[in-house]
């Protein structure tokens, strides 16, 4: 699919000529050639103190290994389903560390047998009949970022074949009521289309995940995805006003409301739903005036216990700062925020309509007060004079968004890197982050010969932090997945015995199914189950997600 990409200054919002890779996370144009690659191979593996590795080139998409497609599509869905073999490439996984290898390899052998991109919640029902009754499994898809196998069409062989529904030509904003700050968006509509169509009125989603750049508002909704602000309302569970969604047994549509308490939440019950239980279409969702006063500072701390009590303290003060963001000191290493193995407290506030230099001082009080040091003092700025974010926050900003490509990189050059995340309350954090950092590295150094791991908090709430942990291990070609997935697999047993939650903000999919099943209530998956039956009675809906295939 040719992307839309209104991020992109040359980009007037229409579709733009501008491809997206096969394999990697973001715009093919971003990955440097090999001559490029090759001193950055160096410097990432003196940095890391990892031996060099040879620079290795993707399969092209010509030589990969993807069988020929199994249904054809009926004439009343025909003009928008492709068998194009690109298109089912770009279909075929996700964005975790063992997609992008697959894709990089050219294994594509589970590919999609069809992509469809409807234009219209007719389309979607259309495309939905044809599934039901010829017994094909139907794979929602809006920005493929998901690192979790959730729009992998990795099904069972009970299936006739596989479409992936991609959401991404539903991406209009179709109402705003400005009076009571809301506005009616498609699903298949990207972080920046987002966010230039609101901007047009002066409003904002506040929502930014890393993956903003293509993650879809359809797919964050039913992911229930966290922004990157630090508190309140970051969530896209927080956002929602109401929402419709086409199942196989009609639509779900809620009553556009402030608040209600009438009965279990028909939203909720959408909010995390991963696909398998209808395609979401469109959403009212709660919108906010841009903010134009912010306050800052970058807290620096010579030991991590300190920044995580001074972090609890300002987290429970009310403050509820925008930004309150710890860095241990590899991670702002590796970020370039500072080079003196500080542990880093990023601290921000911000407001539509007032200024925030009070709860700054405040804050800065809290966090001076258990050992932390502000080198380069508290800003302020007034957006209503323009400029934009410097310093540390801003270093630690360009490295965040640019963070996806950077994998893709080391990737090519022996190098994986790859993340987890949880959440869990204050009084447990300090138990549950020893055991990671001790048993993730033991199994790194077992399986890799060496590693490193980074913390930081992404959100932070009154009652616990919800720490995200980076490890990057040379690989030994070939064996990737089996060393990731020791990685991974040690991670979340730690997870588990510390009673933290398996996913704070990436989701279940497939590839968390085996934890979430020991996290949830038991009685909770026959609930699921009982669901999907009455909204999907054929399990077309994303087979394997949350809960198992029949
Ligand atoms: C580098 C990177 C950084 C990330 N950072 C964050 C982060 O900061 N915060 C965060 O929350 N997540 C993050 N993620 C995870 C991922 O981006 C989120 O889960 C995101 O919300 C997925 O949106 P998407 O549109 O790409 O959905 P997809 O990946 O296309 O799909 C995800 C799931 O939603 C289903 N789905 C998609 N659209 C619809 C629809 N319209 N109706 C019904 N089901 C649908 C799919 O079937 C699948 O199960 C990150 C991922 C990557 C690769």
């Amino acid at each position: 699919m040719i992307d839309r990409n209104p991020a992109d200054p040359n980009d007037s919002g229409a579709l733009a000529p501008r491809a997206r890779s096969t394999w990697g996370w973001g715009w093919a144009d971003k990955f440097p050639d090999r001559e490029a690659r090759t001193p950055m191979a160096e410097m990432a593996s003196s940095m890391l103190g990892f031996p060099g590795q040879e620079v290795e080139e993707p399969v092209p998409l010509d030589q990969a290994a993807m069988p020929a497609p199994r249904i054809v599509p009926p004439d009343n869905v025909a003009a928008i389903c492709t068998t194009d073999r690109r298109e089912r490439a770009l279909h075929t996984y996700g964005k975790s560390w063992p997609d992008l290898i697959r894709g990089f390899r050219g294994d594509y052998a589970v590919a999609p047998d069809v992509v469809a991109h409807p234009r219209t919640e007719h389309d979607v029902v259309a495309v939905l009949q044809w599934c039901a009754e010829a017994g094909i499994a139907c794979i929602p898809f809006g920005g493929g970022t998901s690192v979790v196998s959730g729009t992998e069409p990795d099904v069972g062989p009970a299936w006739a074949g596989t479409v992936s529904l991609d959401m991404r030509r539903m991406d209009a904003l179709l109402e705003v009521d400005e009076h009571s700050l809301a506005a009616r968006l498609q699903a298949g509509a990207t972080g920046p289309w987002i966010n230039e169509q609101l901007a047009a009125h002066g409003l904002t989603l506040r929502c930014f995940p890393q993956s903003w750049e293509f993650a879809t508002l359809g797919g964050m909704i039913v992911t229930r995805a966290g922004g990157h602000y630090a508190t309140v309302r970051t969530h896209i569970d927080d956002l929602v006003e109401s929402l419709r969604m086409v199942t196989p047994a009609g639509a779900w549509a809620s009553r556009r409301l402030p608040g209600s308490g009438a009965g279990p939440s028909p939203d909720r019950m959408v909010l995390g739903s991963e696909g398998i239980l209808g395609v979401v279409t469109e959403a009212w969702m709660k919108v906010q005036r841009k903010p134009r006063f912010r306050s800052k500072a970058d807290v620096r701390f010579a030991a991590f216990g300190d920044a995580v009590e001074a972090t609890r303290l300002i987290a429970q003060s009310g403050l509820d700062p925008a930004n309150c963001r710890v860095l241990d000191a590899r991670e702002a290493m590796l970020n370039q925020v500072t080079t003196d193995g500080s542990t880093v407290l990023l601290l921000g506030f911000e407001s539509a309509d007032h200024a925030q230099a009070e709860r700054l001082v405040r804050a800065l009080a809290i966090a001076e007060a258990h050992g932390g040091t502000c080198p380069a003092g508290p800003q302020h700025r007034d957006d209503g004079e323009g400029g934009r974010d410097g310093g540390a926050a801003g270093s630690w900003r360009d490295a965040f968004f640019g963070g996806p490509y950077l994998r893709d990189v080391l990737l090519s050059v022996g190098i994986i890197a790859d993340t987890f995340e949880t959440a869990i309350t204050w009084d447990r954090f300090e138990a549950l982050h020893a055991a990671l950092i001790q048993r993730v590295r033991a199994t790194m150094k077992e399986v890799c010969g060496a590693g490193r791991l980074t913390c930081r908090f992404t959100h932070v709430y009154p009652d616990g932090p919800a720490p995200y942990y980076t490890f990057i291990a040379p690989a030994r070609r070939g064996d990737e997945i089996a060393q990731w997935a020791a990685i991974k697999e040690t991670a979340s047993e730690v997870l588990m015995e510390h009673g933290a939650t398996i996913t704070h903000h990436h989701a279940v999919g497939r590839l968390h199914r085996p934890w979430y099943e020991r996290q949830r209530p038991v009685p909770m998956g026959d609930v699921l189950r009982a669901m999907k039956d009455q909204l999907d009675p054929t399990g077309m809906l994303n087979p394997g997600v949350l809960i198992q295939e029949r």
